[in-house]
């Protein structure tokens, strides 16, 4: 999520700042002869509306966000964490259609996010194989993917790091292994491969391990938002004064 998100702590309300707030639309009218800005955009009235409160910015989480929908589909919601150093928020945002601008809402929580599943890529690992090392025999192929998903089944999670590849489906990434699972995958392999072979096979595995490379996994995640309730007034801690943010000076 791009932009500024700050809460007034007046009136617990989020407000948004994007690039995009400070562009004004045209319109050439023709009895003035002259182009007219025709739209006058949210930031204004956020100003007039809170200018005199305490506002506070909002520090984002960027590796939180997760969204809803495919990555393709424009009326998926997504949500990130935010935080103000005391409270933890998620942002919500959402559109209510194709061309409409962002509506963003402020949720007091978090984001749960659970893996469901993790899995090898078991017909573009045997593709790869098969096109990088054209005589090797399938047997062998398949032992080596096997050995992978006997690993993958008692390994660590904590040994894939999720570089959140995106795919169509937010609920899918791609997660390369870690130094430790790498050593450990070229271990079990030595249980089919030796010489030669086994050099060209750990070449392999280095090479086909970033992104959504055949050695990365498949990360089927859900994720949930868990929702905190607001803080009783006497025990809200009120933003020292020098974290205050004046949003008339906000660029
Ligand atoms: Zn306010």
């Amino acid at each position: 999520m791009d932009g500024r998100f700050f809460r007034c702590t007046d009136c617990d309300e989020l407000i948004c700042f994007t690039q995009y707030d400070t562009v004004p639309e045209y319109e050439f009218l023709q009895d003035k002869g002259d182009f007219v800005e025709i739209y006058s955009n949210e930031r204004t009235s956020f100003i007039n509306e809170h200018s005199k409160h305490r506002v506070e910015e909002l520090k984002i989480n960027k590796d939180s966000f997760v969204r809803e929908g495919s990555y393709t589909d424009p009326m998926g919601e997504g949500y990130i964490e935010a935080t103000n150093g005391r409270e933890d928020f998620v942002i919500r945002r959402w559109r209510k259609g194709v061309n409409a601008p962002y509506d963003y809402q402020l949720i007091r929580g978090r984001i749960k996010v659970r893996v469901e599943k993790i899995e090898v890529q078991k017909s573009n690992i045997r593709k790869q194989m098969e096109f990088d090392f054209g005589k090797m025999p399938v047997s062998k192929i398949d032992a080596f993917i096997s050995v992978y998903e006997k690993m993958v089944s008692y390994m660590d999670p904590g040994w894939i790091e999720i570089e959140l590849f995106e795919t169509d489906s937010p609920t899918l990434c791609f997660g390369k292994g870690n130094n430790e699972m790498i050593k450990k995958l070229m271990e079990v392999s030595e249980e089919i491969f030796s010489g030669e072979e086994l050099k060209n096979l750990n070449q392999f595995i280095l090479d086909n391990n970033s992104y959504d490379g055949v050695i990365t996994l498949m990360v089927t995640r859900q994720f949930k938002i868990i929702r905190t309730k607001k803080r009783r007034a006497e025990i809200v801690k009120f933003p020292p004064k020098e974290e205050l943010i004046d949003i008339r000076k906000v660029g």
